[in-house]
């Protein structure tokens, strides 16, 4: 079943218990039932069929609304995609993708005017007024499978941000692949998921999609609270949360707070770890606060949402230094090949390159033919056509699973010597007291000069850089120790949750 069957199932059954909830700033809070959810976005979908010429993807803007949730339906029961915008994003950048996509229409589901120009927007006021009507039709053409469900605006190499089309028949696909197996939801149970990141990020998929599709609720927690972390520990107590899923960073965040444990937060059945390096250190973290949560690693990215998964053992955290980020999904392969496109043997480093079934023509970049080609291509694997989509990660397969091994692309070289930045990061890791570590380069005529490591740390020793330095001897060639030690009280995030390298890069480069 498609995710807009199963919505209107979902409505059918759970009538008016809760499919979404908002937790916002100042006590704010706002809900939707799962029959308001079916209603209000056939009623705005009846609204964008008989308004609207052409089918030209639509801009929500806005920070986790519920109304977003509406207007994001309304355009796939509608056949249109949908772009959605977060309010963190600068001015500039609105406009650049305003002026890409040129939308007939911006649904601006926030308190702030939207800041670029556009045909028409409509915003809270408009749409609360337009829900007040009795629906009057129920069936909707939707979009072919091949059609973008929505276009994700990810930072681009140019500087400007590029749009990542995921295809009706891939997000089905994916979501269907999550249900009923091993690692996926259990469809007989109704879960709480808790929504940490923006809906400009495809990670939303594992909460707001998959609780849509399985019939339980999300908790929307505005970034706003983020900064508080004994309320959001409340907050998420309050949930009754069962599902986390969250990037590490994230994850240490909440580890600030005592409270954020088993003992007073005891609905939490299941951590879903995805975007970041998943370390021991943090396994052991959770282990000790968590002792009966799941934890998962999943690995994926925009382009592709999750393409593997793995639950973490206590076994599997003892024997594996790095952490493996899993097994594929149902109808997904992995590739990992080396520069020419051929599989490399098991254990060795290669691109991880990942083909799926779902992943059709319509995958790639949003008017970037160019970056599409050089990115999504047709492979024929054992006499079967896929389409295959190069991660620009390095990985290795070992007994079948799949390892992480850092970004190709920060790949440097220093003094003649070949370094991978993630390679310092997760040895230094390794070292007691540390929390975080983001390595990185001094430029001088743009040459790698020296490294520097930001780290976060929380140990006892007097002169951290210095004993970290020399305990770094252990594990690392001395090429390879950062000449800088920076401690800092923590590592700055960008909006998904992840550190933010480009900043400290930018610091280090001034
Ligand atoms: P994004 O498109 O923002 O989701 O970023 C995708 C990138 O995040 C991937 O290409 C990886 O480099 C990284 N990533 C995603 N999941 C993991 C994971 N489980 N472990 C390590 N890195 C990850």
């Amino acid at each position: 079943m498609s995710l807009l069957e199963n919505i209107r199932r979902n409505a059918n059954l759970y009538e008016e218990s809760v499919a979404y909830h908002y937790e916002g700033p100042n006590g704010c809070q706002k809900e939707l039932t799962w029959r308001q959810v079916d209603d209000y976005s056939d009623i705005i979908a009846e609204y964008l069929e008989k308004t609207l010429t052409t089918k030209k993807p639509i801009i929500v803007y806005g920070h986790k609304d519920p109304f977003m949730v509406i207007c994001f339906l309304a355009c796939a029961k509608s056949g249109r995609a949908h772009c959605p915008i977060d309010l963190f994003l600068q001015e500039q950048r609105v406009q650049s993708i305003t002026e890409l996509v040129e939308p007939e229409l911006v649904f601006n589901m926030s308190e702030k005017s939207y800041p670029a120009e556009a045909k028409t927007v409509l915003g809270m006021d408009w749409l609360e007024q337009q829900i007040k009507a009795p629906k009057k039709k129920t069936c909707f053409e939707g979009m072919r499978e091949e059609e973008p469900f929505y276009i994700i605006f990810t930072s681009g190499s140019t500087g400007k941000p590029k749009g990542v089309q995921i295809t009706r028949g891939y997000f089905d696909h994916f979501l269907a692949g999550k249900m009923n197996t091993e690692r996926g939801i259990d469809s007989s149970r109704r879960h709480v998921f808790i929504n940490e990141v923006p809906f400009s990020f495809t990670f939303c998929a594992e909460d707001l999609y998959l609780s849509l599709y399985s019939g339980g609720s999300v908790w929307a927690i505005d970034r706003a609270l983020f900064s508080n972390v004994k309320a959001l520990t409340e907050i998420m107590v309050r949930s009754g949360g069962t599902i986390l899923p969250a990037t590490p960073s994230f994850f240490k965040l909440c580890l600030a707070d005592e409270a954020f444990s088993e003992i007073s937060f005891r609905s939490l059945e299941r951590i879903m770890f995805c975007g970041e390096v998943l370390s021991n250190h943090l396994v052991q973290q959770v282990r000790e606060r968590f002792p009966n949560v799941e934890i998962i690693n999943t690995y994926g990215a925009t382009e592709m949402i999750a393409a593997t998964d793995i639950v973490i053992t206590d076994e599997i955290e003892r024997k594996c230094h790095p952490l493996p980020v899993g097994w594929m999904r149902p109808g997904m392969r992995v590739i990992v090949a080396d520069e020419y496109g051929k599989e490399v043997p098991e254990g060795e480093k290669g691109e991880i390159i990942i083909a799926g079934r779902g992943l059709t023509a319509g995958a790639g970049y949003f008017k970037r033919k160019d970056l599409t080609e050089k990115k999504f291509q047709d492979w024929v694997i054992q006499g079967n056509r896929y389409r295959v989509y190069h991660t620009g990660d390095a990985g290795y397969m070992k007994d079948g699973c799949l390892f992480y091994g850092g970004r190709l692309d920060t790949q440097i070289k220093l003094n003649g010597f070949r370094i991978e930045l993630e390679d310092i990061e997760n040895n230094l890791m390794k070292i007691e007291g540390l929390e975080q570590v983001a390595v990185v380069p001094r430029y001088k005529a743009d040459q790698v000069k020296s490294l520097t490591a930001y780290i976060v740390y929380k140990g006892m020793e007097e002169d951290p850089p210095h004993y970290i330095k020399k305990k770094a001897q252990e594990y690392l060639p001395e090429y390879m120790i950062p000449k800088k030690i920076k401690i800092v009280s923590s590592l700055p995030l960008v909006n998904n949750g992840k550190v933010d390298r480009k900043l400290l890069s930018e610091n280090e480069n001034v």
